[in-house]
């Protein structure tokens, strides 16, 4: 019997409406493309608000998660899977620390934030999350062989 290769390792990252509007798309993207991590599939969408809340299901007891989601669903996010070893945990560290007044500096929201409400970008935090995310935004077909690119979809 043939042996499958071990499947390679995928996170969700998305560019928050901050980011979008502020033009950071070109900065972000290529930090991740530098680093040598391969982009599997990419979409600008804007999410509604119940989205936005399914995304965010498990913040929904604190006490800015409604504003937070309000904010997610307020314009285009731009979606995107990014794969290559070790590409969850180090996509954190690319990213930087929640907020960004902690991130360090060379890090994206260290170098391109200020506020926590405001932190441009979105990183799932491990395994699990990462893979429930990449479905949540993504349908199959969309990451089978090629990047797909969907300008304005409605989620
Ligand atoms: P991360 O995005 O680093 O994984 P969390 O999952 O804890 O952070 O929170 C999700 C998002 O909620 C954060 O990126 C940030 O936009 C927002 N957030 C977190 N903490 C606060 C806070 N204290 N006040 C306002 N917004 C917050
Ligand atoms: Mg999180």
């Amino acid at each position: 019997q043939e042996a499958h290769a071990a499947e390679m390792e995928r996170t969700f990252i998305a560019i928050k409406p901050d980011g979008v509007q502020r033009g950071q798309i070109a900065e972000i993207i290529s930090r991740f493309e530098r680093k040598g991590f391969k982009l599997v599939a990419i979409k600008l969408v804007v999410p509604s608000k119940d989205f936005a809340q399914k995304h965010y299901h498990d913040l929904k007891e604190r006490p800015f998660f409604n504003g937070l989601c309000e904010f997610l669903s307020s314009g285009p996010v731009l979606a995107m899977v990014w794969e290559g070893e070790g590409v969850i945990k180090y996509g954190r560290k690319l990213i930087g620390a929640t907020d960004p007044q902690k991130s360090e500096p060379g890090t994206i929201r260290g170098d391109l934030a200020v506020v926590v409400g405001r932190n441009i970008i979105h990183g799932s935090d491990g395994p699990e999350t990462a893979k429930d995310e990449i479905n949540l935004w993504f349908k199959p077909q969309e990451l089978d062989s090629f990047i797909s690119i969907s300008i304005g979809t409605k989620l």
